[in-house]
């Protein structure tokens, strides 16, 4: 059997513990036996970030901005325990953060689907996508605790010294205030992901904010996203027969859930926090959720929404069986292999891509699954470590 070509190279995160046992099981039986890989690999593991001084990360990030697409296993996000563990030269940042940064992206979390896990909302045919802007507001804010009757104000200082001052409260006793912000290029980064990955999953978009109550702030969000629809998109979605909706917070909510899903929605950043983990379990298991990072100039990292799952990793390492779940890091692989192939015209790579997310689903409706999944599969299901059921998906590609 000759193997699919490729062209031009994936950029390869190698990661931590667990999904970095998984990762290579992965390449070695699902991968390597069927497509000629080429990747550029940059291992992301925390000994070498500490090794490279971090360089390693931004390295990666600067080949991903370079070829387009990566993917990226978990890795350690190091704290305290982990300096000491790893020996750490320093407390690394989170490599996430830092290529997030670098691409300036914005965040799509989409559940996987499988027959016997019902979502909680009965509706729900079709996987809801989150679109998360990942800048500002309420994660980079300033709060202070009031001690007394006072007046708080917002005081602007521009830099040619023009002031703009506006009271926020004339305090009669003790409470709380606090200040955010928001950047215009930040939010027109965030539409430019949104509208750009509705087109490339073709798929509705829908986007909502509390632009009534919070008249300037919100109402700044709901602008930008409306121009630059107008202006750059508008066609194309039209082109693409999807379609670019607005609506208030509250309404989106009664919407999804009266909705049969197969959207994105995309949210502010405290909002996608939030509804994307309600998203996720209502859907079923986080050890089911892709993520994939999109850049508003093109470039997409897929990687699995989950951790290193360092508790299955130390039972790994004292030789216990593991079963840990690699559905979310198997359709990081296809999802970078299919946009590999979209980008480059290899209708066999996209075509394999389908192939490897459709044997792992078939694998586990036939009843073959790792245990966490096993748990919550209404029907005849086997719980198996992650090895066999590695296996089991290859059977079905082969
Ligand atoms: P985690 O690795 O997601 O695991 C938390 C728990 O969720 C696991 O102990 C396991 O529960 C369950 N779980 C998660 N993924 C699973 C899978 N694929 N199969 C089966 N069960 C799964 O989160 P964490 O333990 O908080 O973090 C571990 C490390 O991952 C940390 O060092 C953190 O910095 C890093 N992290 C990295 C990323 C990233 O790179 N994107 C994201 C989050 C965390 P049971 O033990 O009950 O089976
Ligand atoms: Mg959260």
């Amino acid at each position: 059997m000759s193997k699919i070509q490729m062209k031009t190279p994936l950029v390869e995160m190698d990661g931590d513990e667990m999904t970095r046992v998984l990762w290579k099981d992965i390449k070695d039986l699902l991968i390597l036996p069927f497509v000629d890989l080429k990747t550029e690999y940059y291992d992301l593991g925390l000994k070498y970030r500490d090794e490279t001084e971090d360089q390693v990360t931004i390295d990666s990030a600067n080949a991903t901005l370079k070829y387009g697409v990566a993917v990226k296993c978990a890795t350690i996000t190091p704290n305290a325990q982990r300096v000491e563990e790893y020996h750490l030269k320093q407390m690394w940042k989170s490599p996430n953060g830092t290529i997030r940064a670098m691409l300036d992206g914005t965040v799509f979390r989409a559940p996987i689907l499988v027959k016997g896990v019902r979502p909680t909302v009965r509706t729900w045919e079709a996987p809801i996508t989150i679109a998360r802007h990942a800048y500002g507001d309420v994660y980079k804010n300033t709060e202070v605790r009031i001690p007394g009757a006072g007046k708080a104000e917002i005081v602007f200082t521009g830099a040619d010294g023009q002031e703009i001052r506006q009271t926020i409260f004339d305090f009669q006793g003790p409470g709380v205030v606090q200040g955010i912000h928001n950047l215009d290029a930040s939010i027109t980064s965030f539409a430019h992901a949104c509208f750009q990955y509705a087109l490339s999953v073709k798929q509705d978009l829908w986007f909502s904010t509390k632009d009534t109550i919070s008249k300037t702030y919100d109402h700044r969000f709901k602008d930008i996203f409306a121009e630059i629809y107008e202006s750059d998109y508008k066609a194309a979605f039209e082109q693409a027969g999807i379609e670019y909706f607005y609506t208030l917070i509250d309404d989106a909510v009664a919407r999804v859930v009266r909705s049969k899903g197969g959207f994105i929605w995309a949210c502010k950043n405290y909002d996608g926090d939030v509804m994307s983990d309600m998203i996720a379990t209502a859907f079923g298991s986080l050890a089911m959720m892709t993520s994939v990072l999109v850049s508003p100039t093109g470039q997409f990292e897929y990687e699995a929404a989950h951790g290193t799952v360092t508790r299955h990793y130390y039972r790994y390492l004292k030789g216990e069986e593991t079963s840990t779940n690699p559905v979310a890091t198997i359709f990081a692989w296809s999802g970078a292999l299919r946009k590999r192939g979209e980008l480059d015209g290899l209708p066999e790579l996209q075509d394999f891509a389908d192939r490897l997310e459709k044997a792992t689903l078939d694998t586990i409706n036939g009843g073959i699954m790792t245990k966490d999944l096993a748990l919550l599969y209404e029907g005849e299901a086997q719980g198996v470590n992650s090895r066999q059921f590695l296996e089991a998906i290859a059977e079905k590609l082969k």
